[in-house]
């Protein structure tokens, strides 16, 4: 998805190491699956050295290794990770990627140190009251993260509570309406709000700022946190409107 924010910082910077050495052939699924496997077709069948791959829906990823597979061309996998059979089934298939778990481990250490500064348990119980915003239901990334973010805040010590979850897709607007609807239903009984990327928690910001929250000023303020260090997020970062992300490195990704 080109206008995925994450996923354009990792095309620019493959773009920008293929420079003189590789001819890029870029291709926007547009987070259609079968878009992605006719386009799949289309670079096969003019013979490309090797296909990068950032699989729309996983479940299809067994399809894609078999279309590389008889075409014997190599397949490298990155950002969604298909099954570790899939990627065994044949020799020239590769993921690159970052271990879902951590980004969500990352996240709970963020939100245990954020936690402890005592600022933000406003009914005094001692437990996080929390609503999470999640990518997609299937997704490895975001089960993982959704997963690891709580369970690292527990394993520090610190009780949770789920006031509730929204699969938002990973979509900014979808994840702005939910947070909408949960301030009106809990108001400041929302004492953390976990998102899976940062487009999802830049929403949360937009829905809490248009109801007076998170502008400054600290009596009014529910900490948000995200993944993938998207300049947006950091922007908020710096202005003091978010807590904290988690960076996923497109520049690293794009070198191995
Ligand atoms: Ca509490």
């Amino acid at each position: 998805k080109y206008d995925d924010t994450y996923i354009s910082t990792v095309r620019q910077a493959l773009e920008k190491q293929a420079e003189g050495k590789v001819n890029l052939l870029l291709n926007d699924g547009k987070g259609d699956q079968g878009t992605q496997n006719d386009q799949i077709d289309l670079l096969i069948e003019k013979k490309v050295d090797a296909l990068l791959v950032n699989i729309v829906d996983v479940g299809a990823s067994q399809t894609v290794v078999n279309k590389a597979k008889s075409a014997d061309i190599p397949i490298i996998f990155f950002n969604r990770e298909p099954n570790e059979d899939v990627l065994k089934s044949y020799s020239k298939a590769r993921f690159v990627g970052t271990n879902a778990k951590d980004a969500g481990v990352i996240q709970g250490e963020i939100i245990t140190k954020a936690w402890k500064s005592g600022k933000y348990d406003k009914n005094n119980d001692g437990i996080i009251q929390y609503v999470m915003l999640k990518g997609e239901p299937d997704n490895p990334e975001a089960v993982a993260r959704s997963e690891w973010s709580v369970k690292t805040v527990e394993e520090n010590g610190v009780k949770t509570e789920q006031l509730g979850m929204q699969i938002c897709n990973w979509d900014t607007e979808l994840a702005s309406r939910a947070t909408e609807a949960w301030i009106s239903k809990f108001g400041d009984e929302i004492e953390f709000i976990i998102s899976n990327n940062d487009g999802m928690a830049q929403g949360a910001i937009a829905a809490l700022q248009a109801a007076g929250y998170n502008k400054g000023d600290d009596s009014k303020f529910i900490p948000v946190v995200g993944v993938d260090a998207t300049d947006a997020a950091k922007e908020l970062i710096k202005k003091g409107y978010m807590t904290g992300t988690v960076l996923q490195d497109g520049d690293a990704m794009a070198d191995v």
